[in-house]
């Protein structure tokens, strides 16, 4: 008898609970029937929600990378980035990240290839701008906020020194917001180590004026979360300028330069760094597959079925999955919707084979969490507004209960950070070369680490 294949294409939140799911819920007994592939460029899972903790220096990179290998007993991993698919043949070819090309037969696919950075056409933005979406990004940022610091401390000029301290955020959703938090208290950090004034006032618990890093957060949309509940809003506003970050809600940028970035105000601000989290946009593999899209994302049912394909699913960022609890709307993209709907898939996948019954995806908010560093957060768990160390504590149980596994280390991670001060090392693995914003192409956009 031959042995049946499936195929999930992409290991984030949706693939890698379909594969889970459908690891454990096909019977021992099938193994040797159905083989389960995951493709997935990289040998992790990342947990994309604490990306900005590492960015900043509280989180190793390894805490938020999730071993496929490791928890993915009964899966087979095919390191490779897809290309294109033939639904007629019931092939995909993909390349490994030693650029060699592979195929692979399937029984059932699963397409769950998420999102990438979106662009405006902004004159600079592409060149200048780096976005935040990956490991790579999160690595490059610590390293070149760390480099801008030490260069603004050892700059003779107090105009360079200037632009070096000052950091633009646009985009003032959970990314954003969570970037420039996290990025204010991170450099204040580094500035202070720095500090030659600073450490003679013995600490440097205070820097001296006009040594203080800037943060701006900019949006287009007249508050802050724009797409979440107004309560959290007002309180991420609230934790945000306290901590000195300079919001500014409908505004945004004309140009971005190698100096500087000019505000559609007319005012330049001069700055080494411009961090772009204007949003997101499905994975360009989607566009390729000649497939039926709503959104820019894969046309599904509710069961999560490619119609007119019946062997191929999709879920995630990457499908426009109908969200019945909104008649007419598709899901949004987060990782709430995305792990529940890979949930999904694995189950309808096993009752392709005959176990279990298929369903159809069906999931009410349970409300956001944004973490904004220290012991500040906003949330609002099943509608409840909370703020301040409660909503931080809450923020952080729901990640640490999400995460699939490195539990223990993050924990470990997040008492030394509240013991010890940050460390300010630059490890230059990244070059900014490797991070390009743009990502018509998956293969430039991924390349490894250099
Ligand atoms: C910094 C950050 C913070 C976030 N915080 C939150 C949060 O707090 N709460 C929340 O709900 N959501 C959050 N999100 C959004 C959330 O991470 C996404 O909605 C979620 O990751 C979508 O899951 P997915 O499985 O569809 O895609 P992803 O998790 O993006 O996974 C897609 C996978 O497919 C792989 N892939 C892509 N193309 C190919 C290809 N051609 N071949 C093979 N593999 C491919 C990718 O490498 C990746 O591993 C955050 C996102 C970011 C960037």
């Amino acid at each position: 008898m031959s042995r049946s294949r499936i195929v999930i294409v992409g290991a984030g939140f949706a693939g890698y609970q379909a594969a889970r799911t459908l690891s454990r819920t096909l019977p021992r007994t099938v193994r040797d029937a159905v083989e389960i592939v995951l493709v997935n460029p990289n040998d992790y899972f990342l947990y994309m929600p604490l990306l900005p903790e590492v960015a900043s220096g509280m989180l190793e990179p390894r805490r938020v990378s999730v071993s496929l290998a490791g928890t993915l007993p009964h899966v087979r991993l095919v390191l490779g980035e897809v290309g294109s698919v033939d639904f007629d043949r019931r092939t995909l070819r993909y390349v490994d990240p030693e650029g060699r090309s592979g195929e692979l037969g399937y029984d059932r696919l699963l397409l769950t290839v998420g999102s990438v950075n979106k662009l405006l056409p902004i004159p600079g933005v592409a060149e200048h701008a780096h976005g935040f979406r990956g490991m790579p990004e999160a690595l490059y940022l610590r390293d070149h906020v760390n480099r801008q610091i030490a260069l603004a401390a050892a700059a003779d000029d107090p105009e360079e020194a200037a632009a070096r301290r000052t950091f633009v955020v646009v985009g003032a959703g959970y990314t954003g917001t969570e970037v420039a938090a996290h990025g204010q208290m991170f450099t204040d950090a580094l500035a202070r180590q720095h500090s030659r004034d600073g450490q003679r006032a013995g600490g440097g618990r205070r820097l001296p004026e006009g040594e203080r890093p800037r943060w701006m957060l900019l949006d287009i949309a007249p508050r802050v979360l724009p797409e979440l509940d107004e309560r959290l809003s007002e309180t991420a506003h609230r934790v945000l300028r306290k901590r000195g970050v300079d919001v500014r809600p409908g505004t945004s940028i004309k140009e971005a330069t190698s100096e500087g970035v000019l505000l559609d105000s007319g005012e330049f601000v001069p700055t080494r760094s411009l961090i772009w989290c204007v949003g997101v946009r499905p994975d360009p593999l989607v566009k390729d597959l000649g497939l039926e899209t709503q959104q820019g994302r894969l046309v599904v049912d509710e069961y999560l079925r490619v119609p007119g394909h019946p062997e191929v699913m999709a879920c995630g960022d990457a499908a426009a999955v109908p969200d019945l609890t909104r008649p007419g709307e598709i899901t949004p993209m987060t990782a709430q919707h995305a792990v529940r709907q890979g949930k999904t898939a694995g189950r309808n996948l096993a009752a392709s084979f005959g176990y279990g019954a298929s369903r159809p995806y069906k999931h009410h908010d349970l409300g956001f969490m944004v973490d904004l560093g220290g012991v500040q957060a906003a949330a609002n768990p099943l509608k409840v507004p909370l703020s301040g160390p409660l909503a931080n504590l809450v923020t952080r149980g729901y990640h640490l209960a999400s995460m699939p596994g490195n539990r223990i280390r993050v924990l470990a991670d997040w008492a030394l950070d509240a013991v010890l001060p940050r460390q300010a090392a630059q490890l230059g693995l990244v070059r900014s070369w490797s991070v390009p914003l743009e990502s018509s192409s998956p293969e430039v956009a991924r390349t490894p680490v250099s």
